[in-house]
């Protein structure tokens, strides 16, 4: 599986989670598969990260999700979240998610902010709680 994303919207992933810190950034990636070996995504869409420790985690705010869960025009291939702090690599938590049947886990480290780091994951939890990373293009 390879993952092709707009310069454009890795750009405004950045700008997004600069502008949460300390806090963690979150959304969806909505997008389209091109066969079963390529994604191409196209738009990134904020919810409010309702964790009562915001600064090491995220929850999805339900009021901000559910309108695009269930908008039959969003077709959902990816959950973002940044790393204000730490390297993008998925925490224990990160790896318990909910949304693990989503095919792509984004995390955007903002560790050297001037440097952000993405890193891009498929998260399965069955038989064993698993990840690889995906590979990714970032085009024009
Ligand atoms: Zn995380």
């Amino acid at each position: 599986m390879t993952i092709y994303l707009p310069s454009a919207l890795f750009h405004e992933l950045t700008v997004y989670s600069r502008k949460h810190m300390p806090h963690e950034a979150c959304g969806f990636i909505t997008g389209s598969f091109n066969g079963k070996t390529e994604i191409q995504a196209d738009r990134f869409i904020s919810i409010r990260n309702s964790s009562s420790n915001p600064a090491r985690h995220f929850t999805m705010n339900p009021t901000d999700l559910i309108p695009v869960l269930t908008d039959p025009s969003l077709h959902v291939i990816g959950i973002f979240h940044s790393h204000p702090d730490a390297p993008p690599i998925p925490s224990f938590q990160d790896l318990n998610t909910e949304w693990h049947t989503t095919p792509s886990h984004w995390i955007l480290s903002l560790l050297f902010p001037e440097a952000p780091s993405l890193h891009i994951y498929e998260i399965k939890k069955a038989p064993l709680t698993a990840y690889r990373k995906l590979p990714f293009v970032i085009c024009q």
